[in-house]
Order: C-alpha cells, then sequence, then structure tokens
C-alpha cells in the first residue's frame, strides 16, 4: 500500500457494498481508489458465516448486483458458498485484486477542511489520504453472545454461528443451538442429520413461511446465459413480487394478516403435536421480527433425535446445560446463534468531521444520515448499508445498489469540481429522518415485540419504512444544493 499517495477515494470493507462500490468506481473511469479489508479475504457475511446450511433467504437472481449478473445460480436460494464465489468472481472479473489491501482495519478518521482530505489510520499505523471515504462496513458484523450464568465454564467446544469451527465433528455428538433465528433455522436441519442428538433452545417462536427453493437445472441456466434479456426479465419479475408484497410485510394492516394467515397454515399443517405447536406459536404481528423462511425447521424439530426447549435455560454447567425444570442436558457442544451486535446506526471507531466533531458525538441522539448515506458534519463521507436503509420485504442490495450509484455521481461531482467538501444540510436531514420516524409509528416493526430492529428507546434506526423503488426513487440523483460545500 502505498501511504504517500493520495486516493480519490478510499472504500471499507470488501463486503457486497465495497465490491459493488469499486465496479461503480470503475465504471465511472475513476482508478485511484482501493479497498481496505481487516480480514485476509473478501465477502463479508458471506466470508464469516458459514456455518453448515448458510443460504440466502431471497433469491439468488435479486440477491446479487444487477450490473454484474450471474446466470449460473444453481438454486432460487443459492448457498453461501456459492455467493461467496460469486464475489469472488466480481473480484477477478473487474479486476480488484490489486485494489484491495486486507488484513488492515481503520481505527480512526479525521477531515483535514483546509485540504479537503479525510486521513484514515490503519491498524498497522499506516496513515491513507483521500478525497471521498465510502464505508460498507456492514450492520451485522460483531457475534453477540448471550449473557447467560455459566458460559465460560462449559468444557465442550462452545461458538458462535458467525465464527464456526470447521474443526469440530458433529457425527455422533450432543449439540446444542441456542436461539432460533434465521441463522438458527438454517444450522438445525443440517446438525440434526449428523448429531447423536440435538437441543434446539428458543427463547420466543418466530413466524417461518416456507421457503420455495428449486434447482435451477444446466438447461436453464444455458438459456438465461444465452439470453441475458431473460435474466433481466427473471430479476424484474423478482424484484415486482417483492414490491407487491411490501404493505402487507412493511405497514401493520389488515393485509398483514394474509401473510401471516399462510406461515400460521405453514405451522398448523406441519407440526401436528399439541406441546410442540404450542411451543411454537408466535405471539406477535408477522413482521415484527425479521420473518423467517425455512420448509426444513419444522420436520427437523420432530425428528427422533431432536428436542426443543423453550424459554428453559437457567446455567450453562461443565458438561451441558441445566434447566429451569433442574433437569441436565448433557453436550458435548454448544453453538450460540443468538445474533449480532446491531452497529448500523453506530460508529464502528472515531471519525472526526468538520470542527473535529466526532461521529459518536454527532449520532449521540441515535444514528441518523440523509436517505441513510450522507451525515451533516462528515463531509465526502458516504456510508453504504446505513441508517434505516434495510429493507423488511426484499433484498438489501437493491438498497445498497442505489446508494453505490449514488456515491459514484457524488464521487465524480467531487473531482470534477475540485470541491473541498461537502456535507448534507443538517435541516434536510433532520426533515428526512422526521418524516421516516412518523412513518415508522405505522409499520409492523413498532407493534409490539422485541426484536433487535428496535434501539433501547424503542425506536427503529435500522430498516426502511416504505417500498425499495421509493428508496431508490430519492437517491436516483445527486443533487449539489443538498449539500453545503466548501
Ligand atoms: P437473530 O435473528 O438476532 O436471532 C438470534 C436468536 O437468538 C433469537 O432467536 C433470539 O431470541 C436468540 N437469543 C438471543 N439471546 C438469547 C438468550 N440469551 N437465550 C436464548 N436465546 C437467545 O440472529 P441470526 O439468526 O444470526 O440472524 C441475524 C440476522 O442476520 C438476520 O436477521 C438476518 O438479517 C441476517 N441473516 C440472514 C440470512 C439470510 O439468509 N439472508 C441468514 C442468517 C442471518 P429472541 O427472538 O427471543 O430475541
Amino acid at each position: 500500500m502505498n501511504t504517500k499517495k493520495e486516493y480519490d477515494a478510499v472504500i471499507i470493507g470488501s463486503g457486497f457494498a465495497g465490491i459493488g462500490m469499486a465496479i461503480q468506481l470503475k465504471q465511472e473511469g475513476i482508478e485511484n481508489f482501493i479497498i481496505i479489508e481487516r480480514a485476509n479475504e473478501i465477502g463479508g457475511t458471506w466470508r464469516d458465516n458459514r456455518y453448515p446450511g448458510s443460504a440466502c433467504d431471497i433469491p439468488s437472481h435479486l440477491y446479487s448486483l444487477s450490473f454484474a449478473p450471474n446466470p449460473r445460480w444453481s438454486n432460487m436460494f443459492a448457498p453461501a458458498a456459492e455467493i461467496h464465489e460469486y464475489m469472488k468472481d466480481c473480484v477477478s472479473k473487474y479486476k480488484l485484486e490489486e485494489k484491495i489491501v486486507f488484513n488492515t482495519e481503520i481505527v480512526g478518521a479525521e477531515f483535514n477542511e483546509q485540504q479537503g482530505i479525510w486521513s484514515l489510520h490503519t491498524s498497522g499505523g499506516t496513515e491513507l489520504r483521500c478525497r471521498v471515504v465510502a464505508s460498507g462496513v456492514g450492520g451485522l458484523v460483531n457475534p453477540k453472545y448471550p449473557n447467560i450464568p455459566g458460559m465460560d465454564r462449559f468444557k465442550g467446544k462452545a461458538f458462535h454461528s458467525a465464527r464456526w469451527d470447521h474443526d469440530t465433528n458433529l457425527a455422533g455428538k450432543r449439540v446444542a443451538i441456542i436461539g432460533t433465528g434465521a441463522s438458527s433455522i438454517q444450522i438445525a436441519p443440517e446438525v440434526a442429520k449428523v448429531a447423536e442428538h440435538l437441543t434446539v433452545f428458543q427463547r420466543s417462536p418466530c413466524w417461518i413461511l416456507p421457503k420455495m427453493d428449486m434447482p435451477i437445472s444446466q438447461k436453464q441456466q444455458n438459456v438465461l446465459e444465452r439470453f441475458p434479456v431473460l435474466q433481466r426479465i427473471f430479476r424484474a419479475g423478482l424484484y415486482s413480487f417483492f414490491e407487491m408484497l411490501a404493505p402487507m410485510l412493511i405497514f401493520d394492516s389488515p393485509l398483514t394478516k394474509i401473510v401471516q394467515a399462510q406461515a400460521q397454515r405453514h405451522l398448523n399443517q406441519a407440526v401436528t403435536c399439541p406441546e410442540l405447536h404450542a411451543k411454537l406459536q408466535p405471539d406477535f404481528t408477522m413482521g415484527c421480527k425479521r420473518n423467517l423462511v425455512s420448509s426444513e425447521f419444522y420436520p427437523t424439530l420432530q425428528r427422533d433425535n431432536v428436542s426443543l426447549e423453550a424459554d428453559n435455560i437457567a446455567e450453562v454447567l461443565e458438561n451441558g446445560i441445566r434447566l429451569k425444570t433442574g433437569e441436565i442436558v448433557e453436550l458435548d457442544i454448544i453453538v450460540y446463534a443468538t445474533g449480532f451486535h446491531t452497529e448500523i446506526s453506530k460508529a464502528l471507531f472515531p471519525v472526526k468531521g468538520l470542527g473535529g466533531r466526532d461521529l459518536t458525538e454527532i449520532w449521540e441522539g441515535g444514528g441518523m444520515a440523509y436517505r441513510g448515506v450522507a451525515v451533516s458534519g462528515l463531509p465526502n463521507w458516504f456510508i453504504m448499508m446505513g441508517p434505516n436503509t434495510g429493507p423488511g420485504h426484499t433484498s438489501v442490495l437493491v438498497y445498497t445498489e442505489a446508494q453505490m450509484k449514488y456515491i459514484r455521481q457524488a464521487t465524480r461531482y467531487i473531482l470534477d469540481h475540485n470541491i473541498k467538501s461537502i456535507s448534507i444540510k443538517r435541516r434536510l436531514l433532520i426533515k428526512y429522518n422526521e418524516k421516516l420516524q412518523r412513518r415508522m409509528q405505522k409499520t409492523v416493526w413498532t407493534s409490539g415485540c422485541n426484536s433487535w430492529f428496535l434501539d433501547a428507546s424503542g425506536r427503529n434506526l435500522v430498516l426502511y419504512p416504505g417500498l425499495a423503488t421509493e428508496y431508490a426513487m430519492g437517491l436516483r440523483k445527486f443533487k449539489i444544493d443538498e449539500y453545503d460545500c466548501a
């Protein structure tokens, strides 16, 4: 890495956001940039979440970059390894290898107002200087472990779903999975196939829709490759389908009950044992917590070698878990599928913008950005997958693409006009977020349940309360008059 050099842009993170952003900059003819990655490989969430059964729960033809189409998805919902391969293919197809600096973490940043330059400090002690920063660090990165008494005295193997220990052989072992979220319901069916016994520890049951997965045959893949227009039509069809579902999945309305009835039917048909059914019956409006998709989870729970413990953990022992009933479940392995620290609206490291003001201070009352991308007082700094940009009904990459294309325009503008700094007008940011939070009150996410979408004060700073189309339209054109310039 040439630390003396001044880059036009630095991209932080080489997950989908970082890779896509790099492709966009290249397509704009901007070559003077680098990508900083703290791990030794690209891939973000698809590098880290490699537990057995890890796969996408949005169809891959929509959960991929529209400007880097892949006709070769093997299934409607591709497994993690295939998604990771796709990302690596993007890196090689767009010649990004030389742009990525691995094993380097940004630990601090400050803006020099006189020069219009960001200085980024790395874990290795070097300083990187650039005009524009595009941050694609992701919001669900750092594993969250539960706070169960005795966790550190367990003598068997214990690891988080996002830090899977691939050296641990599950065959013939007594395994526990703690949590029943999006990761757990993918892991459990695979573990149950090999473990002697699997105990799933559930705190609260979630609504689960069946997964309409199917292989995409070689012949179908060939057709999509030969006629790219068909792939575009297929993607547009998927996009429209999910957009049509938005009013049902986002807003707390009578329509929500239609989808909930589907999930209820799924539960009723899949689980006939009254005792198990009662344990799995959610007690909140569907969508309030993240909707789950699996056709395998309910059948898995009914295997002879699987049991479900509902809200029944007292403590972890050296050799297992003691239940609140006093019974001991002896275990060899504990998997914590307990989610992530939500860092979407938090500063991951000190970032000092105009007047040396730190992002943590700017975001003291909660992380807010204009359209999720720009923060007043942080000039030339753009966020991907930022505050209130998560979807409740479709592919997150639709939102991320809109952000990448917007940042591409902003970068071009800054470079072409030799502008030192652009900072989003504060009144616009406030107005945008007030409107967004007013609308949030009508969503199913605030209908009364505990979820990682909500912060300590009950505010949702994670999801976008509207259609993807509306979000993307808002970012379609970069408008300089929305910024204070210097
Ligand atoms: P999660 O959805 O946050 O689920 C965590 C689970 O752990 C919940 O069931 C939670 O119960 C439980 N839990 C937490 N603390 C516990 C405790 N002390 N005792 C017992 N149970 C406890 O985490 P995740 O499943 O890893 O998913 C996180 C996010 O990653 C998802 O929402 C999604 O955005 C993403 N993801 C996506 C995919 C995909 O296919 N696209 C796959 C996996 C993950 P409560 O419900 O009671 O809190």
